[in-house]
């Protein structure tokens, strides 16, 4: 009996080594770094790639606390914040630069943590083929703006009668022209502004500004077409606001878009507010319209690259990078960005910094 007993626990326990060297081999062949605690942060396991990444052995790492290894290796110490991190993280490895995405799956046991492994996947080539392709659009609209500043110049010297008198028909295919190369001109110009914020190029030049000046900026760029649609401007921006430290001309962008979109998506005779509100130490602008409004499984990506609503009558013209641009101008500058809509009751738009 005893010795069944022991022929019984012996196999069982060569099952659970054979189990865990397999376990440990497929880990250490993963081309992607792994990293393994316990729930006391306590360091189990560390693959070749990630040994590789951190620059240190299993023996220095295996059993130590992540914390006291933090100390002395940043990778660590950024890896182990809870808070998101910057996605993806620079990391310099075999004398480059390299790109990676952080996972961090928590291992439960009888509904208990009991540990979590971080994983790294390697996104280099992709973020590659993302500067290449960012690169590319670059250039394509700073080659395309010359011969569309050309363009444009040429159509307000044909509008000098000194150069010879247009016949009504000649008239409105100019308009058309002039409207057509101002579209052009916004697109290309909303092109390198997203490839500049890309690249991690946003320049931002802050001064004191009233919100105010801000206010009439977007006013003024679009009173124009609002009044070609009927639409009133209704402005709310109290006096005696305090001045805000912003770049005024990328917040000012910002209301141009959403004032710009209220409009685009308002119907004729409509109503657009921009309203400013100081709370505590917050300035909020908002920019409400009654148009059509969004439905809410879009709101969070509208404010992403290249999206547009679908099925929607208006968005044709649009890029869809409006929104994005938007959110990177105010989140660069510490700022918050959100949208309020329901379907058929018109949207809010609406920034805030704190002061
Ligand atoms: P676009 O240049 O296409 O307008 P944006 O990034 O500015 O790009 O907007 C993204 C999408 O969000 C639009 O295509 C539109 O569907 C939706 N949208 C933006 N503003 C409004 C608004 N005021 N009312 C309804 N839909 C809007």
């Amino acid at each position: 009996m005893a010795q069944r007993l022991d022929e019984y626990e012996h196999s069982n326990l060569a099952l659970i080594i054979s189990q865990k060297k397999r376990i440990e081999t497929i880990i250490n062949r993963m081309n992607d770094p792994v990293i393994g605690l316990d729930e006391n942060k306590k360091i189990l396991f560390v693959n070749e790639q990630a040994q590789k990444l951190l620059s240190m052995d299993e023996k220095e790492l295996i059993d130590q606390y992540a914390p006291d290894v933090a100390i002395h290796n940043d990778l660590i110490r950024t890896l182990l914040k809870e808070e998101s991190t910057i996605n993806p993280l620079k990391i310099f490895t075999d004398e480059r630069e390299s790109y990676f995405t952080k996972e961090v799956i928590i291992i439960h046991s009888q509904e208990k943590e009991v540990g979590k492994v971080i994983l790294l996947r390697n996104v280099t080539s992709f973020k590659e083929l993302d500067l290449a392709k960012t690169n590319f659009i670059a250039t394509v609209s700073h080659e395309l703006k010359t011969p569309l500043s050309s363009i444009q110049l040429c159509t307000t010297l044909l509008e000098d009668n000194r150069i010879g008198e247009l016949n009504i028909e000649q008239k409105e295919i100019l308009t058309t022209v002039k409207s057509e190369t101002n579209r052009l001109m916004k697109i290309t110009g909303e092109l390198l502004d997203i490839t500049q914020i890309e690249s991690g190029n946003i320049q931002l030049h802050p001064q004191q500004v009233s919100a105010r000046e801000i206010v009439n900026y977007a006013y003024e760029a679009l009173k124009f077409p609002a009044e070609q649609k009927h639409i009133i401007i209704e402005i709310d921006c109290p006096d005696g606001l305090s001045p805000i430290l912003v770049d005024l001309e990328k917040t000012a962008w910002v209301l141009v878009n959403f004032l710009s979109n209220a409009i685009r998506y308002s119907p004729e005779n409509g109503k657009v507010t921009i309203r400013v509100e100081r709370k505590d130490n917050a300035v909020t602008f908002k920019v409400s319209d009654s148009g059509k409004g969004i439905d809410p499984q879009y709101k969070d990506k509208i404010f992403d690259k290249f999206y547009k609503v679908p099925d929607s009558d208006f968005n044709k013209t649009g890029t869809g990078l409006g929104l994005a641009i938007s959110k990177e101008f105010i989140t660069a500058q510490g700022g918050k960005i959100w949208v309020e809509s329901e379907p058929g009751k018109g949207s809010v738009f609406g920034f805030e910094f704190v002061v």
